[in-house]
């Protein structure tokens, strides 16, 4: 066969192997070869030829040829250079395979990769924006000591310029105070807190700035453990309060001026009206129209006086005797200080044989238990029942008030307890500012003890009071 001829067949057939011999025309062996390998690179050949020169030997091998066999052949030589063509260009093929495999494998990895530092870059600069437009500031330090994150706002609050917050040092550098204005243990700053694993909520603190100004600052604290356990990280996110508080401290100021100042005036009245109910008395005319005056000027001074109260719960804190009470007695001379009315729709329901003991301030909780009482009675019909129920569970005294009254919807029970908040149902009824609960809470909370209240609205309410059981000293020997 001519090289031509074997070049068309090898087109149609795509054979496995090739063996051609070098002298041909037109087209010798080696012309055929490298053509061969223009249609198919591993295609592998095998020069058979009677010249056993080296340079030919050379030349066959340099245009492509896999084995160069000199006549005369054996047939076993022939087979044997034949399978070992074959399997070379197999192992050749798999190794091809392999390697395409292996790089469209790391050509995705790396794509992976990108996309995935593409993700994390976007993911960062959307928390740095976010946290950047925070009102509060936010540090994020490592147990290292170096900060790896301080916001604009946690830089305006401590007064820092935008580079110099990069260590706990420069931070611990912010002189610290309580609110007495004594110097913070150097422990009881909130980072170190928050390095130390503890998680804590509104921590509040005086924060002095390089300018010298002072910042009232609340903080909350939080950490991020290792695999071990080891804190990794620790978060302190915090708010300058300053405003807030001066402008709660004028609006106190307000209330207490405006109580004070209408205090005087309702005095009056009330003495004036008692003089004018005795006259009207004398002249034998009905009273009634003066009673009511009176009624409602009791009205005002008890807002006033829930007022002055709220605010100095507010400002001093509660500050409270703890004496052991019989929560028992006290609802009882409660409601016996309620008047007529309220004797006869109040009912007490308790076991006599248990102790209903706890610590705490008798006036207070007398005005707790009492404002629960007068709300029952105000909330729910002229005539309609309420009951006082007290239980001792665990270590607890529970006093439950419960009414059939109005009720109250599931949105307004959760506020209830919140300053000056009133359901919608409440102003149609009677008057009042909302404070009753809110201060109600405070004491309670300040007992050690907790107020809930579960409603359906139209059927009634109950309030529910749970206070810390005192139980007496154990005899000793
Ligand atoms: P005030 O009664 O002076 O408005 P309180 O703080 O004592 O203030 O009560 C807050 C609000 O809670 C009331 O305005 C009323 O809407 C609601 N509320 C309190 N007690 C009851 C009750 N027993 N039944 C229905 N609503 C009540």
């Amino acid at each position: 066969m001519s090289g031509e001829a074997g070049l068309a067949e090898a087109r149609r057939a795509l054979p496995d192997v090739v063996l051609t011999d070098l002298q041909m025309r037109p087209v010798g062996g080696l012309e055929l070869c490298r053509r061969l390998h223009e249609i198919d690179h591993d295609l592998p050949v095998i020069v058979i030829t009677g010249a056993s020169d080296l340079r030919s030997a050379l030349e066959s091998f340099r245009a492509g040829a896999q084995d160069y066999l000199v006549k005369p052949l054996q047939y076993d030589t022939v087979v044997r250079s034949v399978e070992h063509a074959i399997a070379r260009r197999d192992a050749k093929r798999e190794q091809g395979e392999l390697y395409r495999t292996l790089n469209e494998r790391l050509v995705l990895s790396s794509i992976r990769e990108q996309e995935h530092a593409e993700a994390e870059a976007r993911q960062r600069a959307q928390l740095n924006t976010l946290l950047g437009n925070l009102d509060e500031g936010v540090v994020i330090a490592d147990s290292s000591g170096r900060v790896l994150m301080a916001n604009a706002a946690a830089r305006t609050i401590l007064g820092f310029r935008d580079e110099d917050l990069g260590t706990i040092a420069a931070l611990n550098a912010v002189e610290v105070h309580d609110l007495e204005g004594r110097p913070l243990a150097h422990a009881e700053r909130p980072i170190m807190r928050a390095l130390r694993g503890e998680h804590f909520v509104d921590q509040e603190v005086l924060c002095i700035r390089p300018s010298g100004e002072r910042r009232r600052v609340v903080s909350t604290g939080a950490c991020v453990n290792a695999d071990r356990g080891d804190v990794a990280l620790a978060i302190v996110v915090f708010r300058d309060v300053t405003e807030l508080k001066r402008l709660e401290q004028q609006r106190d100021e307000y209330v207490s001026l405006i109580t004070h100042d209408l205090r005087s005036p309702l005095s009056a009245i009330l003495l004036s009206v008692g003089g004018i109910k005795r006259s009207m008395e004398q002249m034998g005319m009905p009273v009634r129209p003066a009673e009511r005056v009176e009624r409602n000027v009791a009205r005002m001074t008890g807002m006033l006086d829930e007022l002055t109260e709220a605010t100095s719960l507010e400002s001093h804190g509660v500050a409270l005797q703890r004496l052991p009470l019989d929560l028992q007695k006290l609802v009882a001379s409660v409601v016996d200080g309620m008047g007529d009315a309220a004797v006869r729709r109040i009912t007490i329901d308790a076991d006599d044989t248990v102790p209903y003991v706890v610590l705490g301030d008798r006036s207070r909780l007398e005005r707790v238990v009492g404002n629960l009482l007068a709300n029952a009675l105000k909330y729910s019909a002229e005539e309609a029942p309420v009951n006082a129920r007290l239980s001792r569970t665990g270590n607890e005294v529970e006093l439950d008030v419960i009414d059939r009254g109005i009720g109250i919807s599931p949105d307004d029970a959760k506020m209830l307890f919140h300053r000056y908040y009133r359901a919608s149902t409440a102003s149609d009824r009677a008057s009042g500012l909302g404070l009753g609960l809110y201060i109600a809470r405070l004491i309670v909370e300040a007992q050690g003890g907790r107020i809930d209240v579960s409603s359906v609205l139209g059927q009634g309410s109950t309030f529910r009071l749970f206070l810390p059981s005192h139980s007496p000293p154990k005899p000793s020997g």
